[in-house]
Parts: structure tokens; C-alpha cells; sequence
């Protein structure tokens, strides 16, 4: 197996489990990160892959240093990191963060092998591009997102006109219960800092502005055979319940576990079988009490302006999740406000539309060009 991201919060989780399975079910290929020598060295030494990549070429000579003495291979830049997503394996973690990750996947679903996707902006981005690679290699796609695995568990594919609906939980992130001039005034430290689940900073902004769900919910849509007028959010603070899916007769099955991604990563891992994780089980009676809310869209406008893209479709979530990214990346340099963010996401689509996207080279234009619009429209807001 494979694990592109593997320093992250996704990839580091994976390793545990690697870790721990019996000596020998696993053995590893390549082991990809961005720009962390050290952590990437540190993980190659106790799970023996054939290769160790990073993105960032400034970072190689570190990682043969700390890799000498050992049988792994070292390589780094953007075409290694290719490379080793094309290496055959029988399952890759995708687990990049951002956009970034899109032409791993392409390239990693080439092989026609099982791939865990963590890494949701590709799948948002490009969903019929990467639908269509799986399709014709006959890879198969396992959602690993933690309401996706849910709704895959709890999915009843015999008869799937008989899906009503599908719900997808959110906790409601750190400023679930704030004011909106405490939105206004939110610090990075603050926003980063998640009430339940511990995560990369990217997909914590996203928690906190919701735009996380958003992206989910266009998610959702790609991986499952329900429109998106059926695909609904509730703010469910304790995070227990991850997805439901609801039946013509009422039928209302849920997935339940704690908020620790080594259980759909486990899943993601041993499927069609289970196998071990040793994460902490869910004590009902200790918790003892199940919220359930609808997302307030005033203050958390991101739900909005998803679904709108997603009604829009042809390029406007490759548009969405582009301007997404650059105001997340500001706000954590604070360069922008955490209210900016949404309105830096609303005016690069207001301006640029939906776009055709039909093919890869269209797709990384659309993303080039929505960076560089949602770059000045947040100029002018940080003015
Ligand atoms: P993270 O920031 O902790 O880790 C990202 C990983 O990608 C790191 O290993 C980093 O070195 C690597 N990386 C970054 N840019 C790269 C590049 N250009 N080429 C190669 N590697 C690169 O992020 P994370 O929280 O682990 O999230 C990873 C993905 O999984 C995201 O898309 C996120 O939305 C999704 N996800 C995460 C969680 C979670 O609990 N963390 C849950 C569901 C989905
Ligand atoms: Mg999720």
C-alpha cells in the first residue's frame, strides 16, 4: 500500500494502524509528503516502504541523510511525487490536503486498485474527471471522509430508489455557539483549535466557517446516487452519530463510532472485512444525550454558497473550492478576516460563473484562474 499525505493528521492515522495490524498483513510501497523530512524519514524507518517522496526538492537531501543505512529509496519534486502514486500497490491512502492531491489521485486510480479518499477538494474540484478515471481502470473509490464512510456503512445498495435522503453531521466547529462579532474578531489560534475532532489546519478553518460540510455535501453528491436537495446537514455538537441514511419506510440507519478517523480508515483498510483499530469505544450511557440542530446559514453562509455551486455545476466548485483555499491560506497568515473568507469565496464566483470544466487541462485552468481573482478580491477586503 501506498499513503500519499502520509506526515499529515490522515496520514499519520493510517500509519498507527499500519503499526499495529499482525506482522506482515501490510507491507508498504511509498510513503508521500509534502515538505517534512524529518517526519517522513521518522515514519519510513518504522514502516519500511520501498520509497519515501516529497513534494518540496528542497527537503531531499535531509531525507537521504536520515534514510541512509536503510534499503529506502528517496526521491523528491512534483513528478516524484507521481511517480510514486503510479507505483502498483493494492490500495492507496489519499490523503493530501487541497487541490494539491487531484493528479496523485488521477494517477493513482490509473492502476485500477482500492483508493481510500481522505483528500475530499479533488473529488469537489474534478468529481466526474476522477469518477470517470476509477470507471474506465476499474478502481474502486472507498469514501474514507469520516460522514461518507458513514453513509457507505449504512447504505443499502440493493434498491437505491428506495434512498430518501441522506444527512451528514456536522459538529458545529469552534464557533457553533458564537456571536457574530466574535466570528469577526476570530483569531487563527481560535479557529484552528476544534471542540471534538484533531485535525490538519486547512480542513480546521474549514470546520470553523463550515465550509468543511459544504464541501461534504458536494462530496456526498459525487459518491452517492442521491440528488442534492436530499442530502442534509444537522449540527450534531457531540460527533458521535457521523451519517444516516433514510428509507421509503422510514427506515433511519446511522453509523456511530468516537471522533477518531482510525475507524473509517480501518474500515477503508480491511473492506469488504473489518479488522481491529484500537480506538476509544462510544460510552452512550456516559454521554447520555444526542443533539441534533439545523446549521444556522446567517452566520454560516458556506452551506450556501456549496450548494449553490453545486447547482451551478460545470466548473463553479472547482471555482468554490479554489477562492476556498486562498482565503484559508490568508486568514491562517492573517492576512484576512474569518468573515472574509465566505465573501472572498461569494465574489470570485459571482464573478467568474460555471465555466466548462470537461477535461483535466480545463479544470487546472479554472483553478489557476479562480486563485488569482479570489487573490485580489481579497486584496480589497484586507484593505
Ligand atoms: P494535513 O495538513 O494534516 O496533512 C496533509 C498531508 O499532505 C501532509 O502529509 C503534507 O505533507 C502533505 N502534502 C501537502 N501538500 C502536498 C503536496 N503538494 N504534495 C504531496 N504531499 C503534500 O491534512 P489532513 O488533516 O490530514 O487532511 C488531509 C485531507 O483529508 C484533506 O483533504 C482533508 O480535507 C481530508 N480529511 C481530513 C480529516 C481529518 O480528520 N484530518 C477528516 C476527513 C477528511
Ligand atoms: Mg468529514
Amino acid at each position: 500500500m501506498t499513503i500519499l499525505g502520509a506526515t499529515g493528521s490522515i496520514g499519520r492515522s493510517t500509519a498507527t494502524l499500519l503499526e499495529a495490524a499482525p506482522e506482515g498483513a501490510f507491507t508498504v510501497e511509498a510513503l508521500v509528503a509534502g515538505r517534512d523530512a524529518a517526519a517522513l524519514a521518522d515514519m519510513a524507518r518504522r514502516l519500511r516502504p520501498a520509497i519515501a517522496v516529497l513534494a518540496d526538492p528542497a527537503g531531499l537531501p535531509a531525507l537521504r541523510d536520515a534514510l541512509s543505512g536503510t534499503n529506502i529509496a528517496t526521491a523528491a519534486g512534483p513528478g516524484a511525487v507521481r511517480e510514486a502514486a503510479m507505483r502498483p500497490t493494492d490500495w492507496t491512502m489519499a490523503a493530501i490536503v487541497g487541490f494539491a492531491g487531484l493528479r496523485p489521485i488521477l494517477d493513482a486510480l490509473s492502476l485500477g486498485a482500492t483508493l481510500a479518499l481522505a483528500n475530499k477538494e479533488p473529488l469537489v474540484c474534478a468529481g466526474e474527471l476522477v469518477l470517470r478515471t476509477a470507471a474506465a481502470s476499474g478502481a474502486t473509490v472507498l469514501p474514507t471522509d469520516s460522514e461518507h464512510n458513514a453513509i457507505f456503512q449504512a447504505l443499502d445498495t440493493r434498491d437505491p430508489a428506495m434512498v430518501e435522503r441522506i444527512i451528514l453531521t456536522a459538529s458545529g466547529g469552534p464557533f457553533r455557539n458564537a456571536t457574530i462579532e466574535e466570528m469577526r474578531a476570530a483569531t487563527p489560534e481560535q479557529a484552528v483549535k476544534h471542540p471534538v475532532w484533531s485535525m490538519g489546519a486547512k480542513i480546521s478553518v474549514d470546520s470553523a466557517t463550515l465550509f468543511n460540510k459544504g464541501l461534504e455535501v458536494i462530496e456526498a453528491a459525487r459518491l452517492f446516487p442521491v440528488p442534492h436537495e436530499r442530502i442534509e446537514v444537522l449540527v450534531h455538537p457531540q460527533s458521535a452519530v457521523h451519517g444516516l441514511v433514510q428509507y421509503a419506510d422510514g427506515s433511519l440507519l446511522a453509523q456511530l463510532g468516537s471522533p477518531d478517523m482510525r475507524t473509517p480508515i480501518a474500515y477503508a483498510l480491511a473492506w469488504p472485512n473489518r479488522m481491529h483499530a484500537a480506538v476509544p469505544r462510544l460510552d452512550l450511557a456516559a454521554l447520555s444525550r444526542l443533539d441534533f440542530s439545523a446549521p444556522d446559514e446567517t452566520r454560516f453562509p458556506a452551506l450556501r454558497l456549496c450548494r449553490a455551486a453545486l447547482s451551478a455545476g460545470a466548473g463553479a466548485p472547482t471555482i468554490l473550492n479554489a477562492a476556498n483555499e486562498v482565503a484559508v491560506a490568508r486568514f491562517l497568515a492573517r492576512r484576512l478576516g474569518f468573515l472574509d473568507i465566505a465573501r472572498v469565496v461569494e465574489e470570485t464566483l459571482e464573478a467568474l460563473g460555471a465555466p466548462p470544466a470537461n477535461d483535466l487541462d480545463d479544470i487546472l485552468a479554472l483553478d489557476a484562474g479562480a486563485r488569482v481573482r479570489a487573490e485580489a478580491v481579497a486584496d480589497r477586503l484586507a484593505a
